[in-house]
């Protein structure tokens, strides 16, 4: 499955933001989702579609759907020459799909500040550059084999060479891979690269407990939001600590305290949104008498594909779904009065499943 990676300069809120989701993920009601590494925390992917289906068909159980974040510490100056856990840091961040930064926008003189004071700009320049010349290692290594290639009049390399010296342009000029602009056929060859700046980034602005609930007066935020703005990424600002103390709130407890602190979502909640976002992450929903699901895919899979998440099986013997949209069922009321306003619709193997389908697979064992 995905995995979204929590990274940031010591002191900035990480572990706090860490402990957070894996005490939510621990208090999950039904918990689908085990894992065996403790740098590894599950939590619910919030959905107010899952209850509403449960008010609807009534199951035996539901099962919300799960978004993994890897805890990846340890990031210094001087980590992409192996300073600090250096490597064994990048190869960790090598195996996520997403990259979280925490950023500190919260002063506090007992905690210290790895240079000093706080400065989030500084302090985002210092991990981003480690992760370019990481890649610019590996974009030259690379280059070099494959311009002999090419030399040699080597198909795939010839196409390989112009896409490694873009990349490697871009890099030079401290600009991320991902600000270079490639097609996905390009992207299929730079792949085996595993490139670092080429994965998307979330900046998690860190603010104190005093300043969540008017966090765009907060000027560290303001230059973290300018910052990513320029190059594209999206801001969440979040109180870690704050989260922290709701993790083991029940659902109401927590909505009251959130109330009291006039925030309007979790920041928990809009983390696990905005990661599901940057990876083009979307939700279908089985919902049957035994159980209602909701289950994580990937924007732009077909049905068969859909089907294959819940097991290979389905994948393969994949004749067809019957398939309604989450409007039209609640709207309809139920399933049988769907069907019977034609909305339920018989869907083949081209079917591009939609955010909020609820599906019924069909299928040959
Ligand atoms: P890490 O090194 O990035 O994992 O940072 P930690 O999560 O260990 O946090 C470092 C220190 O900052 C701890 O003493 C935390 O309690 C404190 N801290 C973290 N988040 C906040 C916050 O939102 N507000 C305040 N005031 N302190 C925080």
């Amino acid at each position: 499955s995905l995995t979204a990676g929590i990274v940031g300069l010591p002191n900035v809120g990480k572990s706090t933001l860490f402990n957070a989701i894996t005490k939510a993920g621990a208090l999950a009601a039904n918990y689908p989702f085990a894992t065996i590494d403790p740098n590894v925390g599950v939590v619910e992917v919030p959905d107010a579609r899952l209850d509403k289906l449960t008010e609807l068909v009534i199951p035996k159980k539901t099962v919300p759907t799960g978004f993994e974040f890897t805890d990846i510490a340890g990031i210094v100056k001087g980590a992409s020459k192996g300073e600090g856990l250096g490597n064994k840091f990048l190869s960790h961040i090598r195996e996520v799909d997403a990259i979280c930064q925490v950023v500190r926008c919260f002063e506090d003189e007992n905690i210290t500040h790895v240079s000093g004071s706080v400065n989030p700009i500084d302090d985002i320049e210092v991990i981003n550059l480690e992760l370019i010349l990481a890649d610019m290692e590996s974009v030259e290594k690379r280059l070099q084999r494959v311009s002999k290639m090419a030399k040699q009049k080597d198909k795939e390399a010839l196409v390989e060479e112009p896409i490694l010296i873009k990349i490697k342009e871009a890099l030079e000029n401290e600009k991320p891979a991902r600000s270079v602009e490639v097609s996905e056929d390009e992207l299929k060859v730079i792949k085996g690269l595993h490139l670092l700046t080429i994965k998307p980034m979330l900046y998690v602005a860190n603010v104190s407990e005093d300043e969540v609930a008017d966090a765009e007066n907060n000027k560290y935020v303001q230059q973290v939001k300018e910052y990513a703005q320029a190059e594209g990424a999206r801001v969440i600002t979040i109180c870690a600590k704050i989260e922290e103390e709701i993790s083991e709130l029940d659902n109401d407890e927590k909505a009251m305290f959130l109330q009291e602190l006039g925030i309007e979502e979790s920041g928990l909640d809009q983390l696990i949104r905005a990661s599901y976002d940057l990876l083009g992450l979307a939700t279908y929903f089985t919902a049957g008498v035994q159980e209602v699901r909701a289950w994580t895919f990937r924007k732009g899979m077909k049905a068969p594909q859909c089907a294959g998440i819940i097991h290979t099986d389905f994948e393969r013997g994949f004749i067809r779904a019957e398939t309604v949209s989450y409007d039209d069922l609640v709207e309809a009321g139920s399933m049988q009065a769907a069907k019977e306003a034609g909305k339920v619709r018989l869907e083949g193997k081209e079917y591009v499943v939609q955010d909020g389908d609820i599906m019924l697979f069909r299928f040959n064992v």
